[in-house]
């Protein structure tokens, strides 16, 4: 898939594109990179997938655990790592507009690169 140099809303999204146009809107001048995490709430989830299916890192998954509803809530595989250069979440937030119920917080840490590590 192909995006045109300036976003036309098409919605047919390059997903690497769009973290270059994201990076680029919040870091113009700097060397950086973001890195994201979710806070899912389980009690407000019903287990419906479409975060799933939206995430482009593939990092959200179906616990095998139910919450108090009786659903199988989502749950973000990264949830854990502590290592920023380990986490793939980019912050995107495909999955928070996608969730149905408002289950779904996105934080989103700035990882800078030196301008050598890049080269
Ligand atoms: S913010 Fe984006 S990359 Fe991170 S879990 Fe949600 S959809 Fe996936
Ligand atoms: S989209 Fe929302 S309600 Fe559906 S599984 Fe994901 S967090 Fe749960």
């Amino acid at each position: 898939m192909f995006c045109p140099p300036l976003c036309v809303g098409c919605f047919i999204i390059d997903r690497g594109v769009v973290d270059i146009y994201i990076n680029f809107l919040l870091f113009p001048t700097g060397v950086t990179s973001v890195k994201g995490r979710i806070r899912i709430d389980r009690e407000r989830c019903k287990g419906c997938g479409l975060c799933m299916t939206v995430c482009p890192k593939k990092k959200i998954e179906i616990s095998p655990k139910l919450n108090t509803k009786g659903y199988y809530p989502a749950t973000f595989l990264e949830e854990n790592v502590d290592d920023i250069d380990k986490i793939e979440c980019t912050g995107c937030a495909m999955c928070a507009i996608t969730c149905p119920d408002v289950a779904i917080e996105v934080y989103r840490e700035e990882k800078k690169t030196s301008k050598h590590e890049t080269d």
